[in-house]
């Protein structure tokens, strides 16, 4: 497990329709951002194993764990990345948002995706996770 922050631009997507990986894998690859996406959340803990991630977006609704239970995962084996969950259509905005904000507080994007709303939350999810990596940076430049 990557359990130490390293600097990097690595999003690992989680999501069981394949349509929603292609689609966030090569729009944010033509970002700049290095993506791997995974269809199952036994893939994404795969993952995890050797590679250093500073952003996790998973899905909430797959067959195999939920985006919550997956997110309480990650949380318990000390993974330090930033994350963010996603929905789509038959959700009710209002009551995710509500369930979110009671259990986990991250970011949720909505499908169909509104891509500035995607831009803000990975840039933000960067910055948070490099913050204090920056900020040790620069102390060792002084
Ligand atoms: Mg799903």
């Amino acid at each position: 497990m990557s359990l130490s922050k390293k600097k990097n631009r690595r999003i690992l997507i989680v999501d069981d329709e394949t349509d929603v990986l292609e689609f966030l894998k090569l729009y944010l690859g033509s970002l700049g951002w290095e993506v791997d996406a995974v269809s199952s959340t036994s893939d994404a803990f795969q993952e995890l194993e050797n590679t250093t991630y500073f952003m996790i977006l998973t899905d909430i609704a797959m067959p195999d764990m939920d985006g919550y239970e997956f997110i309480s995962k990650i949380k318990e084996k000390g993974i330090p990345s930033e994350m963010a969950l996603m929905t789509g259509f038959g959700y009710n905005p209002k009551h995710t948002l509500v369930k979110i904000y009671k259990t986990t507080r991250y970011p949720c994007l909505f499908k169909p995706f509104n891509r500035s709303k995607v831009i803000e939350t990975v840039q933000r999810a960067w910055d948070s996770y490099h913050s204090d990596l920056l900020q040790s940076d620069s102390d060792s430049n002084n």
